[in-house]
């Protein structure tokens, strides 16, 4: 059968797809990139906000209409929004064939077999605890990256967040499967940069091993050859530990690039968030990351409008992210979601008001991120060329960029530039977000 996917959401989904694409090409089916030529389409879905689920409502609903016009003949919705509502995603949306949640991507042959059979399949079992063992993966990223997911669900219980309750609890992967993974994505794959997730990284292990195991798994990942750059995202401030931090500094293939979500810098707002960190202990943290790690870059991602935020605990957070400096921000406007604590609280700000403190955040971080890329003007970076864009033009990221949240840097070059390689780069100018380059010639004075 013609096999066509679609991949919304965050990092984490993506690798779910990954590894459908890789079990349904195993079982003979052939993946198509146009939609109009699939019989099958699995649409993989994400539950995370109220608009993440419009999006994924509109693109089945857009996608069903290729029953008639096209040569679809079933349609599949998988992710986070199939585990959330199961059943009932199939009675409310009848294009829909099958709902499958996230503890089957493994088995999404067998899935496709019996919907082959005319039945409409719902598989929705709730995540069991369970070594990930890595089976294959065909890669959506750019050149010369993957995504390494070291595991899934998340203990903590942020006051606003659904997560646990869809992807359930920490489930750590055993530290040998992901090392396998990890040397089978560079040696077959030829991936440079490793981007380790998990909905809380610097929790892996806890509950497989009994304590925090990502140094372990950081100083396994060090020893692969052919790997280059190890990316570290989603480190919950509260768990970013004195052994993480030593890993992190004595590791060279980990990159001084640290996403750190503080979501907000009121204490009081944190304690109904939470999130079992308080501002004093953001400030040590940052102070000590600084001092520790040598040309350290800093990402973080908060939220605006949570419910009792005043403009006095607004200040505080802007007062904190002007302070602080990091290189990148993400801004999200808190919604409240079904099934968390957050929902019923008292005092819920206006979506108008989040949104006014939401661009003040934002324009406040344009001029900082400007300013920390306009520094980097005149030096020379390693950057890992992802694209061609014209004959004497590359996009690519230095250390300083993760892949899909922070700038891009352009590369002008008048040699041809593999992609999924290294390209030695003069960083020249800043445009918006990103930063342009010119490839550096040894042979130019
Ligand atoms: S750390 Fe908090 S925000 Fe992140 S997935 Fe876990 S509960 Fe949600």
């Amino acid at each position: 059968m013609n096999i066509g996917l679609i991949s919304l959401g965050c990092s984490k989904n993506r690798v779910d797809s990954e590894i459908m694409l890789y079990r349904l090409k195993r079982s003979g089916h052939k993946l198509v990139s146009q939609p109009e030529k699939a019989d099958l389409i699995i649409i993989n879905t994400c539950a995370f906000i109220e608009e993440a689920r419009q999006e994924a409502v509109d693109r089945i609903i857009e996608t069903g209409l290729l029953k008639s016009r096209g040569n679809l003949k079933y349609l599949v919705a998988a992710g986070c929004m199939a585990q959330r509502y199961g059943s009932q995603l199939l009675e409310e949306l009848p294009e829909l064939d099958g709902v499958m949640g996230i503890a089957h991507c493994g088995e999404i042959d067998k899935l496709v077999e019996a919907i082959q059979c005319g039945q409409p399949v719902v598989a929705c079992a709730k995540p069991e605890p369970q070594s990930q063992v890595f089976s294959g993966r065909i890669l959506t990223t750019p050149p010369g990256m993957a995504y390494l997911r070291i595991a899934d669900g998340c203990d903590n219980r942020c006051s606003y967040c659904a997560i646990p309750g869809i992807r359930g609890a920490l489930r750590s992967r055993r530290l040998e499967d992901v090392l396998e993974e990890a040397r089978r994505l560079v040696s077959e794959q030829r991936v440079q940069e490793l981007v380790v997730v998990a909905q809380d990284t610097a929790a892996y292990g806890t509950d497989i091993y009994g304590c925090p195991s990502l140094p372990g798994l950081l100083h396994g990942l060090q020893q692969i050859e052919g790997l280059s750059w190890i990316r570290l995202m989603y480190l919950h401030p509260a768990h970013l530990d004195d052994a993480i931090i030593d890993a992190i500094a004595s590791y060279d293939k980990v990159l001084p690039y640290l996403d750190i979500p503080v979501q907000h810098a009121s204490d009081r707002i944190l304690r109904l968030m939470n999130r079992k960190h308080d501002s004093t202990l953001l400030r040590a943290l940052l102070a000590k990351l600084r001092s520790r790690i040598d040309r350290l870059v800093l990402r973080t991602t908060v939220m605006t409008g949570f419910p009792g935020e005043s403009e006095d605990d607004f200040k505080r957070l802007y007062d904190f992210i002007a302070e602080s400096a990091f290189d990148w921000v993400g801004a999200f406007c808190y919604q409240p979601e079904e099934d968390t604590a957050a929902k019923s609280m008292p005092d819920q700000v206006p979506q108008d008001i989040s949104r006014e403190r939401l661009e003040r955040i934002m324009k406040l971080q344009h001029g900082i991120t400007r300013r920390k890329n306009i520094d980097r003007i005149g030096s020379l970076e390693p950057i890992l060329v992802s694209e061609k864009l014209s004959s004497q033009l590359y996009i690519g990221r230095g250390y300083y960029q993760a892949p899909e949240v922070d700038g891009i840097t352009m590369i002008k070059s008048t040699r041809a530039l593999p992609t999924g390689s290294f390209v030695q780069a003069v960083l020249k100018a800043v445009r918006n977000y990103d930063m342009i380059g010119e490839a550096f010639d040894e042979a130019s004075p």
